[in-house]
């Protein structure tokens, strides 16, 4: 079965979008079957995978509505493993159409249930905001994943985020965990990155992802050019760190895989192999 796993923080730019693209990406790469599917309507998962607007594609937004079905909204990527289900800037609409909607918060749940046979890792990424859309990411998913920047109030504006887990859990989705909190834009050469991080741990304990993302100017050029960064350098450090990552979570799930590491494709012949996360734990 499938392992959805949401990508979520109501604080805007703390890199959710950035991690869900790479590290469904870095699943793909890993030869694991993945489906991105794009819950914000600012769409940034979409055109990052370098799907064009079309108002008359099949998106989320239809999925939510019960206008389409699962299955009837997959797009391919440029990864031969990674499937897309892209949004469009009318799911702000689903937000106020589904208010008087049966089981308005179960319409992804239901919707991708049939996908969970199919895919290993459903990715989800969410709107800044704690409204409906993401409210149905977080009944849909199996775990939350969240990003974070390693700033003074970080912790501030987490307590609201794991307090609607707790709520959700209670109410709608027992089994929701939370997967891990993920460091982004990181600089460690900043004592103030360091302070904070070090608080996190101390906060989160082995919640805290090992590995963190550094800032890294490959994966804010990247989505310009629709490609993830394994597509775009490869050998940058952020492409190296969400492949990081996503083994760190493979190997929580499927925990013989990681004698084996997958290597990613890509489209790159002969540069794949760099990329195992043992090599990179020694440069890391
Ligand atoms: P929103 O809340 O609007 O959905 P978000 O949380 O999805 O934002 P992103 O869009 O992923 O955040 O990132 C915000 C900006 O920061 C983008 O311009 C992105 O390219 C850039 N960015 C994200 N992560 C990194 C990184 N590790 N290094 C450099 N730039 C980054
Ligand atoms: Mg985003």
């Amino acid at each position: 079965m499938g392992r959805v796993i949401a990508v979520a923080n109501q604080k805007g730019g703390v890199g959710k979008t950035t991690t869900a693209i790479n590290l469904a990406s870095s699943f793909a790469a890993a030869e694991v079957n993945t489906l991105l599917i794009d819950c914000d309507p600012q769409s940034n998962a979409s055109s990052g995978l370098g799907l064009a607007k079309d108002p008359e594609r099949i998106s989320t937004y239809h999925l939510l509505m019960g206008a389409a079905s699962g299955e009837g909204a997959l797009q391919r990527t440029e990864l031969e493993q990674l499937w897309i289900i892209p949004s469009h800037k009318n799911l702000i609409g689903a937000n106020l159409e589904l208010v008087e909607a049966e089981r308005r918060e179960f319409r992804l749940r239901d919707a991708i249930e049939p996908l969970r046979e199919r895919f290993q890792f459903i990715v989800l990424d969410c709107p800044p905001a704690l409204d409906l859309l993401t409210l149905n990411a977080l009944v849909a998913a199996d775990s939350v994943l969240i990003p974070m920047q390693a700033e003074y109030f970080a912790l501030e504006g987490i307590s609201e985020l794991l307090d609607t887990v707790e709520r959700i859990k209670a109410a709608l989705n027992p089994e929701l965990a939370v997967e891990g909190v993920v460091l982004t834009m990181y600089d460690d050469r900043t004592s103030l990155a360091k302070q904070v991080s070090a608080e996190l741990k101390k906060y989160f304990g082995e919640k805290l992802c090992m590995t963190s993302i550094p800032r890294n100017i490959r994966l804010a050029e990247a989505p310009s050019h629709g490609k993830p960064a394994l597509l775009y350098d490869v050998r940058s450090r952020g492409a190296e760190s969400y492949i990081r990552l996503a083994k760190e979570i493979i190997a929580h799930y499927f925990p013989q895989a990681t004698e084996t590491p997958g290597t990613p494709e890509a489209g790159t012949p002969g540069e794949g192999e760099g990329a195992t996360a043992e090599e990179m734990g020694k440069t890391a």
